[in-house]
Formats: C-alpha cells, sequence, structure tokens
C-alpha cells in the first residue's frame, strides 16, 4: 500500500507529488490522459493574477510565496531534468491605467513593485504598441513560465525517483468508502479495472475534480471555463513585457513564440477551438500591437480552468473523510498559485507548520466565507 495517491497529473498534482516525494513519502500519481495536457498545458504561464489588486487577500497569500519560489524551483528542476522551464522575467504593463489608484495602493501594501508610467516611456520601451495609449502600469518583477516546458521538466524528475509512481491513461473510476475512510480506488487503463489502496487519496482533478467527488455525494463548487489562445512565431520578438490590455494578453516567449489570451466561455467541457473565438482574440491582438495584422497565428487551442468561487482554490482535507484530500479550483491563476498550493497541503498531510493560514482555503469550512474577505 503506497502512501499517497494523487488523481490528476496537471501542474496542482505534479507539484503536490513532488512535494510528497522530496519528504520521503511513497506517492502514484495518475492521469487519465498524458501528465499536463490539460488547462496546465493550455495556459499562458503568467506568474501573476491579471490585474492583481482585483483578487481577495486569500490569493494574494498564495501568488506571493509562489512568486517568490519560482526561481529556486526552475533552477532545482533545469539541474534535475536538463529541462529549462524558461521562466523570464519580463515584466507586466497594464496598458491604460485606469484603476491606478487602487492598484498602487494595493501594491504599497503588499510591497509588490508597481509604477505608473507615461507614452514616453512606454513607447521606448515598446516600438510596435499602437499609438493611443497615454500611461500604463508597470510591474517589472512579474514572469512568465513556459509551461509545457515546466511539466516536461517536472514528469522528468519525478520519474527518476524510486518513491514515485506514475501512471499516465489510468483513470479514477469510482472510490470504495468505509464509514469515512476511503479504502480502495478503482482505476481504469484501458480495459483493464484494478483497485488500489493508498493511505490517503488527492483529488487533484483540475476542471473535474467535482465530478470526481459527487459520486461520495460531496459537492464541490469548481466548474470547467474554457479559455482560448493564439499562437504567433516571428525571427525578431517584437515586444519584451508581457502586455494587458482590457482583459487580453500578449506573452513573449525566448524563442519569438507570442501568445495571445485568451477566452472566457461558460460551456461545460467542449474543449474545440472556434472560428469567433479567434477572430475576438485577433481583433484584440490587434488593438495591442497593429503589425499583428501582417502575421497569421500558427496554432489555435482551449483549455479548461477550474474555477472555485473567486477563484480561491479547495486546498485541504473534506470534512466528511478521514483520508480524502483536494487541491483544486485556482481558475485562472492556476500556473502562478501552484507551487503555494502543494506546498500548503502537503504541510497539512505532513503535519508541517504551514506556510500561510490554512483556513480560507479549506474545503467546506465556514472560515473560507469569512477569512476569504
Ligand atoms: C487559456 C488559459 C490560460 C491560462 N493562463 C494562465 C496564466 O497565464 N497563469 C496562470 O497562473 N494560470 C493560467 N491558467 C490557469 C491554469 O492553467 C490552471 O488553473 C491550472 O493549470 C490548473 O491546474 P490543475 O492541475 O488543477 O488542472 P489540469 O491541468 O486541468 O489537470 C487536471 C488533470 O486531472 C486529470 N483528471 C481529471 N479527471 C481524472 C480522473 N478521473 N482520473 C485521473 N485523472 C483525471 C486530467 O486529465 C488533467 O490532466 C490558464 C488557463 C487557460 C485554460
Amino acid at each position: 500500500m503506497s502512501d499517497y495517491l494523487i488523481i490528476g497529473g496537471g501542474i496542482n498534482g505534479l507539484l503536490l507529488t513532488r512535494e510528497l516525494a522530496t519528504a520521503g513519502a511513497d506517492v502514484i500519481l495518475i492521469d487519465k490522459g498524458e501528465f499536463g495536457r490539460e488547462a496546465s498545458w493550455a495556459g499562458g504561464g503568467i506568474v501573476s493574477p491579471l490585474y492583481p489588486w482585483r483578487y481577495k487577500p486569500a490569493i494574494t497569500a498564495l501568488a506571493s510565496w509562489a512568486q517568490t519560489f519560482y526561481p529556486q524551483l526552475a533552477a532545482e528542476l533545469i539541474e534535475e531534468s536538463g529541462i529549462d522551464p524558461e521562466l523570464q522575467v519580463s515584466g507586466l504593463l497594464m496598458l491604460a491605467a485606469e484603476e491606478a489608484k487602487v492598484a498602487l495602493r494595493w501594491a504599497f501594501h503588499n510591497k509588490r513593485n508597481m509604477e505608473k508610467v507615461d507614452a514616453s516611456y512606454l513607447y521606448r520601451k515598446e516600438s510596435e504598441l499602437a499609438p493611443r495609449f497615454e500611461s500604463a502600469l508597470w510591474m517589472p518583477d512579474v514572469a512568465n513560465v513556459r509551461n509545457p516546458k515546466l511539466i516536461k521538466a517536472l514528469v522528468h524528475s519525478l520519474d527518476k525517483q524510486a518513491n514515485v509512481g506514475l501512471k499516465s491513461h489510468t483513470e479514477l473510476v469510482g472510490l470504495c468508502c468505509r464509514e469515512n475512510r476511503i479504502i480502495g480506488s478503482k482505476l481504469r487503463s484501458g480495459p483493464q479495472e484494478t483497485q488500489l489502496r493508498a493511505d490517503k487519496v488527492v483529488i487533484c482533478a483540475g476542471a473535474w475534480s467535482a465530478g470526481v467527488l459527487r459520486e461520495l455525494s460531496v459537492s464541490l463548487k469548481i466548474e470547467p471555463v474554457k479559455g482560448q489562445m493564439l499562437l504567433f512565431k516571428f525571427a525578431k520578438q517584437p515586444i519584451s513585457s508581457i502586455l494587458l490590455h482590457a482583459g487580453r494578453y500578449l506573452i513573449p516567449r525566448k524563442d519569438g513564440h507570442m501568445l495571445v489570451g485568451s477566452t472566457l466561455e461558460y460551456c461545460g467541457f467542449d474543449k474545440s477551438p472556434t472560428a469567433a473565438a479567434k477572430q475576438s482574440l485577433l481583433e484584440s491582438a490587434y488593438e495591442i500591437l497593429p503589425m499583428l495584422r501582417r502575421h497569421e497565428p500558427v496554432a489555435q487551442w482551449s483549455g479548461l480552468r477550474p474555477a472555485a468561487p473567486e477563484g480561491i482554490p479547495f486546498i485541504g482535507k473534506l470534512e466528511d473523510f478521514e483520508n480524502l484530500y483536494v487541491n483544486a479550483g485556482q481558475f485562472r491563476n492556476g500556473l502562478v498559485l501552484a507551487p503555494a498550493s502543494a506546498r500548503l497541503l502537503a504541510d497539512e498531510l505532513l503535519g508541517r507548520t504551514p506556510i500561510l493560514d490554512p483556513r480560507p482555503y479549506q474545503p467546506g469550512a465556514l472560515s473560507r466565507e469569512v477569512l476569504s474577505v
């Protein structure tokens, strides 16, 4: 019997596996498809919430811890796997600084580097920018990470560890419960069904987490929210920072790729890319960077964000069970929040002092409502 069975190998499942395995536990991580091919692959990899002052302190707390930790994580993964997740401090320019007052106050209170910059600064920095912006909010410390490479590095590193079992194409299809303990998990791999016993089970199934738990009559408010993205490729990268305007953004990668994101669509588990989203993303992108009109995107994709209310993830033990836990619901910020989410849950599982006050994230707890205001 292994110590932990983790369901879902996106960024949250992978990082939790890493935390537990590093502490010496035996961990089995399963995914119904390939590891990290859902939201964690589809995301933009901005290592910050967009408009961070609009979020509750519970999000800021996780994001702040994770942003400080990301450089160490990237360096460790390069060392362990030889794969560079391309963490790049590109900075974030929020064009048309409409909420400057409240944003700057938030930055001051949370010790974040943010300033209001004028047009001359803007056009010196980003010469291809559409010529209509008078000011922006500039956060020079914001990074972006190439999330598919981050996933690859994590899988590579975990694969080498003797106390980790990675099982892709293995779906959790049932949980056997006696009194309030999970005593077995039914797994399906191709035509084969097996039972697996683990001391503790953790659901990290992203947008599918609520469905997985429904069979135990656990109701968790997580719904899928589709996001579509476009990709451009240039011989020479035309922008140096992440550019955000009216909720849409452009992300520069080191090798000349540029991502354009993203839509927010409430349409269930349908993941198909659409022509309407492509058109809408293109129009937003042209408003920021007119030179894009002369280029064609090289790819379009979509993913399903796991949306908990206000994007505050559920992290912790499920109230009515002795050995069933969850780490899901990070919504638009799963990549930035993941290192802190994993560490916080590992602290609970291993009986360590938590990095943060865990109460705002506890599933079902009254404190969640009270403490996340
Ligand atoms: C277009 C887009 C842009 C985004 N941009 C950013 C950004 O710039 N910055 C940021 O921080 N976040 C961003 N996000 C959000 C971020 O990608 C997600 O919040 C995060 O990836 C969620 O990770 P996860 O591990 O919880 O879920 P997922 O990556 O979806 O992983 C869940 C895994 O569980 C598996 N699974 C489900 N059910 C079962 C089962 N029954 N048995 C076994 N396995 C199962 C799935 O196959 C999947 O691999 C973006 C998301 C999208 C879609």
